[in-house]
């Protein structure tokens, strides 16, 4: 017989109550009974705590029950009772997001055409901390957690891989967490992206979402929880390789994806037909939009090359439905259907393809679940901001 104490079960079943709160609420302390199976008594003990410690609050009075009962006082989250702060470091840029318990965005800010080095990032961040800690809303508990989005390989909060900046084993989580006292997170961007359609948008218990920035990289979430493998490559599908003998990749292999369909390699594609060393996506939408044909044809071949790793991504996971993450798909008009022309097998029938509805904002939103599902000590989280 497996012993558990009284106080796991008591803590267990805490969470249990509060998440049903989270998702479902708001809700009286009858039906959270009704749906957790614990007794009225349980309950209202559990409520009693949550309510204590501010993270749970009673609104108003809900509709009476249809057989004349009394009318019951509903509970929901107290989503004003602390913030969340996330991070994505992207390879020249760090974006920040403050957002309540809900996912509720406070502010968002973004610091541009800077340099990331492992010397540097650590102190960059605290100071990021620092000036936010002067302007936060006052809550019960401040920041309740910092989630850091790494482009790049994360496993178990620490960095394994980064292409296109040097972060690799860099100690971010303890000397940040030991420096500010708050709990520290690290995840892949493309992870974070997904975990953000998981908790803000999508109803799908079994979704990718593909970012498609210097590199690409999937996020994957099987029966509702994130995938990550063994060692932290699952969803490196930037690195499956299309072409052997292919352009070299800083993986090590050659031909990989990304090479040919990233943001960073069709823009690379792009400075030659427009004979500068550096383009941007609106520079690219134009002469598009011009019919260059030479645009024309390296948007074509992208989106075939995209369409293949999509495919790879059906045939390994078997998605309801596959989010892109992607400025081009979003500014270039008919990117999207030209992918979407390309998938022609019953593999990819019904499997829905979108642009994410949540934007760039998804690998900030989805930090934000992070933090807030780890300070509530709940495994899913399923919210409309
Ligand atoms: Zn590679």
């Amino acid at each position: 017989m497996v012993f558990v104490d009284k106080y796991a079960i008591r803590e267990m079943n805490e969470t249990i109550v509060l998440e049903h709160i989270v998702n479902e609420g708001p809700l009286s302390r009858a039906a959270v009974a009704n749906r957790t199976h614990l007794s009225k008594a349980s309950v209202s003990e559990i409520v009693r705590k949550l309510t204590e410690t501010n993270l749970v609050h009673e609104i108003g009075i809900g509709d009476s029950t249809t057989s004349g009962g009394r009318r019951p006082i509903m509970l929901e989250l107290n989503k004003h009772a602390g913030v969340s702060l996330s991070f994505d470091i992207g390879y020249n840029y760090i974006a920040t997001m403050l957002n309540y318990l809900d996912g509720e965005i406070i502010t968002e800010q973004i610091i541009e055409d800077i340099e990331i080095d492992r010397e540097t990032l650590i102190d960059k961040i605290e100071n990021v901390v620092m000036d936010y800690q002067q302007m936060i809303p006052e809550t019960s508990y401040g920041i309740v957690g910092i989630t850091i989005a790494i482009h790049g390989v994360v496993f178990d909060n620490s960095i394994v891989f980064t292409p296109y900046y040097d972060l690799a084993k860099l100690n971010i989580c303890e000397t940040l967490s030991e420096r500010l006292g708050i709990p520290i997170y690290i995840e892949n961007e493309a992870n974070l992206s997904a975990i953000a359609e998981q908790t803000y948008s999508s109803n799908y218990k079994n979704l990718v979402s593909i970012s498609i920035h210097s590199g690409i990289g999937a996020g994957i979430i099987i029966d509702g929880a994130l995938y990550t493998g063994e060692r932290g490559f699952s969803g490196e599908i930037g690195h499956k390789i299309l072409f052997p003998d292919g352009k070299p990749c800083p993986c090590g292999n050659h031909g990989c994806l990304e090479q040919y369909c990233s943001e960073k390699a069709i823009l690379e594609f792009f400075n030659d037909i427009h004979q500068s060393t550096e383009t941007t996506i609106a520079q690219l939408k134009s002469a598009y939009m011009a019919k260059n044909p030479a645009v024309i044809e390296l948007i074509d071949k992208a989106a075939k090359y995209l369409a293949i790793g999509i495919n790879n991504v059906t045939t390994a996971f078997s998605p309801g439905v596959i989010y892109l993450k992607s400025r081009l798909t979003r500014e270039i008009p008919d990117f999207l259907d030209k992918i979407n022309s390309n998938l022609n097998s019953f593999i990819n029938e019904d499997v829905e393809l979108h642009n994410s509805s949540l934007g760039d904002q998804a690998t900030l939103l989805g930090a934000s679940a992070v933090s807030i599902r780890n300070f509530l000590r709940i495994q899913s989280m399923r919210v409309q901001r």
